[in-house]
């Protein structure tokens, strides 16, 4: 036995070997499946399988870049791609932009310039948001592209009211985008899908390239994921996927947990690999989680055992409200790391919504204790930098309307709000891009003289910055900064509330781009450089190796695990959060989220519920979560607030069992499930999706293989 397969269990060893074939890794939480992907891509490169065939996929940087530096360590230096399927997609688009009727420099929408297009589109479609908001409208039509649905698929359907009305956007904002000759982070995932489906050269030629695909967490794919994958494993179906069932988290972005259910169904000749033994968690923390997901109805019971000694109990707590609740756990992490065992990287405080870490953070600061925010505003996205980088997108892609629209008169230069909608309108009038309506000026209609003046002197800036678009990306900056006498502007507009010293952010960022050159002498591309950035989700800001404590949420802190997890708020209406619980599939979704933060916890855990929280400025009492009653409550250790509270008592389940929930909280955040759509009509059947794997496999039949019995699942 080798040394890379000698700290393994008989079957983690039984999934790294296996080289070539269909291989489903289906295991509980803390099992090592990650570490089989990682010991298993070096396995392949030690048996002479090139690094340039192998492809794993993640769906955070933050997974890509940890496996990496697992990989790192057994098989150092190997080009092996690694990376989102967002990334992988960026990649294969900008090779085959011109098939999907994009440039080569094509540029990605981040979430807020999607958001900014969203409505734009709905205005030009003219439609009113006073029943549906922009966001429930981009989040009708987030799924259907998750589902691979089209424009065209979405009319002539039944649909709810809210997708109704996107069904009416979709096509403005899908021709939107095309003139601006821009994708969303959805378009990504679903050209490529469709690329690969309806063009069988290309899928032939990747399907070659990439002769070994990895997915981890495979139990969070959507559609288009799906069929990207499948499409991608014909001629080679190599395909290995790791997954849990009871970690499916992603439903109400699209994800569809069957795809790792009929795994075995699509690849007849799989080999399965389960695992058992969990290397992660205390046994307390195990059976809380266990307890836990059992109330499911849909799911396999599968067992976990581990060797890990007895720890300390599940810790149950109850605050007076969240400042005590943040001031509570607060100075229990500080007491933990006086007594000297912990350090700061060794907590994690996860929640169900971003808003709730406000009150955290100011008592980490009140103690001076480091902490980062997974998810918190990023820093792409400050004000000076989008700035820059949209002077940046318009000089990479001059049909980039809405960078256009941030720098047309950002530093102030007198143009006014109605003629930046006069161009717009000029621009959608004639299908295209605001810069060119700008470089028309003369021939817009109603423009003030002065107007025309002021616009022509901003493309005057313009051509002169373009033409530095070869340089360096810091000389590049530099002169950007300069021409347009930024510094000036940014400083006489900082507001109290702002970062005291813009400029300190303009400083950072120009030694990103140092960094950036100095990493890519040869092939650093304007393009590339606002790739990555694009691609930077919340979640890399995430440093495990940094000394802090991490504030997160639940979504993000999948696959992630430390010694001391504290998940706050714990209450009705929160987890499951108002929004989730209306059908029984998001209310076990919502369960499964719990068992997620529950089982990253290694030694430490507790749960927190408050008596009251403040919601948008408003005290209402709380419920606790329906969750908690079906925790081991006998063996958890429950610790009071100091006064007494009705609920925190063996009672706990009448009272939640009442049919007077508080009202709904609308509380703002980053990672809200939208509300349920209603039925899934415009659904695009897998049969459908997969139509042409079926074609393809004609044509290069798989091994003859009787289709196996429905097995158990673990
Ligand atoms: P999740 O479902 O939460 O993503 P996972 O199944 O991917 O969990 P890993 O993160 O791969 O689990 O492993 C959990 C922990 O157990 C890691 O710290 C890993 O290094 C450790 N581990 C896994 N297998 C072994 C082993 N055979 N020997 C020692 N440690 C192990
Ligand atoms: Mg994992």
């Amino acid at each position: 036995m080798d040394a890379l397969t000698k700290e393994l269990t008989p079957p983690q060893r039984d999934a790294v070997t296996h080289i070539d074939g269909p291989l489903l890794i289906l295991a509980g939480p803390g099992s090592g499946k990650t570490r089989v992907v990682t010991h298993r891509v070096a396995n392949m490169l030690g048996h002479g399988v090139s690094p340039f065939q192998i492809a794993a996929l993640t769906f955070t940087n933050k997974a890509a870049d940890e496996m990496r530096a697992r990989v790192d360590k057994l098989a150092p230096g190997q080009p092996v791609w690694m990376g989102t399927f967002h990334r992988f997609c960026a990649q294969r688009l900008r090779r085959y932009a011109s098939f999907v009727g994009l440039k080569e420099n094509y540029s990605i929408y981040d979430s807020s310039d999607s958001k900014q297009a969203m409505k734009r589109a709905i205005a030009a479609a003219g439609i009113s948001t006073t029943h549906c908001s922009p966001d429930q409208i981009a989040s009708s039509i987030s799924k259907a592209k998750n589902r691979l649905a089209t424009p065209e698929m979405m009319e002539g359907h039944a649909l709810s009211p809210q997708d109704a009305i996107a069904a009416k956007v979709y096509p403005v904002y899908q021709q939107q985008l095309l003139t601006a000759n821009a994708v969303d982070f959805d378009d990504l995932l679903l050209h490529i899908a469709r690329l690969l489906r309806e063009n069988p050269e290309v899928r032939g030629e990747l399907d070659s390239k990439y002769k070994y695909i990895m997915v981890d967490e495979y139990q969070d794919t959507n559609l288009a994921q799906y069929a990207i994958v499948r499409a991608l494993s014909i001629d080679h179906p190599n395909l290995a996927v790791t997954g849990d069932p009871d970690q499916s988290i992603y439903g109400w972005r699209g994800a569809d947990v069957n795809n790792i259910l009929d795994f075995e169904k699509d690849y007849p000749n799989v080999k399965t690999v389960r695992l058992e033994k969990n290397y992660r968690s205390t046994p307390n923390i195990l059976r809380a989680a266990d307890e836990l997901i059992r109330h499911n109805q849909k799911r396999k019971q599968k067992e976990l055992f581990t060797d890990i000694p007895e720890g300390d109990p599940v810790v149950l707590r109850m605050y007076e409200d969240g400042y005590k609740e943040a001031d509570g756990i607060v100075d229990d992490i500080a007491d933990k790391i006086a007594g000297g065992q912990y350090k700061a990287n060794d907590f994690a405080i996860f929640c169900r919504m971003n808003a709730l870490t406000r009150s955290l953070e100011h008592a980490f600061r009140s103690r001076a204790l480091p902490y980062q925010i997974v998810g918190g505003v990023e820093f792409y996205q400050r004000r000076e930098i989008k700035d820059l980088l949209a002077y940046l997108h318009l000089i990479n892609n001059p049909n980039h309307d809405v960078a256009f629209h941030r720098v047309i008169n950002t530093p102030t230069r007198g143009i006014g709000a109605k003629t930046i909608e006069r161009i717009r309108d000029h621009a959608d009038h004639h299908r295209i891009p605001m810069l060119e309506a700008a470089r028309h000026a003369q021939s817009i209609d109603g423009l003030a003289k002065r107007a025309k003046t002021m616009i022509g002197k901003f493309i005057t800036i313009y051509d002169r910055i373009s033409k530095r678009a070869t340089s360096s990306l810091e000389d590049l900056i530099r002169y950007v900064v300069e021409e347009t006498a930024y510094e000036d502007y940014v400083e006489k507009t900082a507001t109290e509330q702002q970062d005291a010293n813009p400029m300190a952010n303009v400083d950072e960022f120009i030694t990103a781009t140092v960094e950036f050159d100095r990493q890519h002498p040869d092939d650093g591309s304007l393009d590339l450089f606002l790739e990555q950035v694009a691609l930077v989700a919340d979640t890399d800001k995430f440093d495990s190796e940094t000394e802090r404590v991490t504030l997160m949420t639940l979504h993000a802190a999948k696959g992630l695990e430390f010694p001391c997890v504290y998940i706050i708020g714990v209450e009705d209406d929160l987890i499951p959060h108002s929004r989730s619980k209306s059908t029984e599939s998001e209310f076990e979704e919502e369960r499964r989220l719990l068992f997620v933060g529950i089982t990253r916890a290694m030694q430490n855990l507790q749960l927190s519920v408050c008596k009251r929280r403040a919601v948008r400025g408003d005290i209402r009492p709380v419920i606790p979560s329906p969750f908690l009653n079906e925790l081991p409550l006998g063996e958890i250790k429950r610790i009071e607030a100091a006064t007494s509270y009705d609920y925190f008592d063996d009672e706990f389940g009448d009272e939640l069992n009442q049919d007077s929930y508080p009202e709904s909280w609308d509380l703002p955040g980053e990672n809200d499930p939208e509300s349920g759509s209603g039925d899934d009509d415009i659904v695009l059947e897998k049969s459908v999706v997969t139509s042409f794997v079926d074609d393809v496999s004609q044509v290069a039949p798989p091994p003859p293989k009787a289709k196996p019995k429905p097995k158990p699942l673990l």
